[in-house]
């Protein structure tokens, strides 16, 4: 059991769908009671691109404008095809994951691109 939220007494008990603490009195509902509420409100994340379409795992973009890449004298041209971009949870606003030939893989800010 959670201890009360009053007092924190560690000898809380159930009653029903409330838990209740024996030395303030206090009662309160079960935070996590599984039942009733329906849960899965993960809120999907939508990722568009630099026009406003919305991107998917799979997706086959254009990059839009020339993009610097350590190392690389030439960087990334615009107008480069990105097979294949799987969408993450990125460092820094890259959110777009992928492999650029030439390149190998790479990460992009989704307003860098284009979906083909
Ligand atoms: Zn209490």
């Amino acid at each position: 059991m959670p201890p009360c939220p009053e007092c924190a007494g560690a000898y809380t008990y159930e009653m029903g769908a409330l838990l209740v603490c024996p030395e303030c009195g206090h009662e309160w509902p079960h935070a996590s009671g599984g039942s009733g509420e329906s849960g899965g409100a993960a809120e999907e994340r939508v990722i568009k691109d630099a026009v406003g379409n919305v991107l998917a795992d799979g997706d086959t973009v254009t990059v839009v404008k020339g993009l610097k890449v350590k190392g690389s004298p030439s960087g990334i041209k615009a107008g480069t095809k990105v097979r294949n971009i799987r969408l993450v949870e990125g460092v820094d606003g890259h959110d777009i994951d992928c492999r650029i030939e030439g390149f190998g893989p790479m990460q992009l800010k989704s307003s860098v691109v284009r979906k083909v």
